[in-house]
């Protein structure tokens, strides 16, 4: 891990954070509040790396910031909830550690604070006012209104943006990963780790071309968009994988909202641009429209859903009365 992910698409914090430490100006309790995969724990080491950096630049090259990236910085503690939730004993492993005499600055880095038991909560806040001024706290949150107000008034509170969908488009485009998967996977994350980590699962590919393939046949009067999606949604049955249903339905919201700007001649931010180039839409707007209100009454049904495979059959039904009338 480098900072230079977190430095790119964390401009704001990076540069507070900076400032702070050059005019001696940092505080000793930082809550970092922004959705999952907005780098918040990036933030945290760079800061913890910027304290103790042996040129004071959180270079990323000298032993302390080596061993920050490794994880095995004597001097930064990091604390995730254990199972559920922050126990009050893992606060006393912390205070424990640094009541240990050092000269050194030391970092705590909590994550999911507002998972803390009240226990937890108090010892915590007990170890933040008898801290010495060597030793600065970290708290992040997905959640601030589940943070006690004792913590967030006791911290200053940094807000991340959630990452962008150009930021998730070029990241993955620095990464050698195609223009379409590019394009598509950027609409169903803004978590930039999830976006990695689907960029590299080869399902992803395959639900693309069965959207592709189910979207354009519903164009085709020839076609029975039903049956295209049996024969080519095997795999999806045998992975049994919820998420991947999920998927499924999203990107062919996608490609629905693509048809549409495309029957109205919006051809920015086009997922499918190639697709649409390449084959004719043949149903009016009214149906389209109608086709992407049952997916999405379907995705909001199926949380709830035992069979997902027979739920999506049931919409493929549906879709196909709403092409066919
Ligand atoms: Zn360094």
């Amino acid at each position: 891990m480098s900072f230079d992910t977190v430095k790119k698409y964390q401009k704001n914090v990076i540069k507070l954070l900076d400032s702070s430490f050059k005019k001696n100006r940092l505080v000793h309790t930082y809550l970092f509040v922004g959705s999952k995969g907005s780098l918040k724990k990036e933030a945290a080491l760079y800061l913890a790396s910027l304290l103790l950096c042996e040129t004071n630049e959180a270079c990323g090259e000298c032993k302390a910031c080596k061993q920050i990236r490794k994880g095995t910085n004597p001097n930064v503690f990091l604390i995730a909830p254990e199972t559920e939730s922050i126990k009050k004993e893992q606060i006393l492993t912390l205070e424990h550690e640094f009541s240990m005499t050092s000269s050194s600055k030391r970092i705590f880095i909590i994550e999911h604070i507002d998972k803390a038991t009240i226990a937890g909560v108090n010892s915590l806040l007990k170890f933040l006012e008898d801290a010495n001024e060597n030793c600065y706290g970290i708290l992040l949150t997905e959640n601030i209104n589940a943070v006690i107000p004792t913590i967030r008034s006791r911290s200053q509170i940094v807000n991340f943006l959630p990452i962008s969908r150009n930021n998730i488009l070029d990241a993955l485009w620095t990464r050698g990963i195609p223009g379409e998967l590019s394009q598509v996977i950027s609409t169903l994350t803004n978590d930039l780790d999830e976006a990695l980590e689907l960029a590299a699962n080869e399902v992803m590919l395959r639900i693309i071309e069965l959207v592709k393939s189910v979207g354009m046949s519903i164009e085709e009067e020839e076609q029975d968009p039903y049956l295209v999606y049996l024969t080519q949604s095997k795999f999806l049955t045998e992975a049994a994988n919820k998420e991947y249903y999920i998927h499924f339905l999203n990107i062919f919201i996608s490609l629905q909202h693509d048809k549409m700007k495309w029957l109205l001649y919006q051809k920015e931010d086009i997922v499918f641009e190639e697709l649409l180039e390449q084959n004719q839409i043949q149903l009016t707007m009214a149906q389209e429209i109608q086709i992407l209100e049952i997916i999405l009454s379907f995705k909001a049904k199926i949380g709830y859903s035992i069979n997902m495979e027979l739920s999506i059959q049931a919409m493929m039904i549906e879709i196909v009365r709403c092409a066919n009338g």
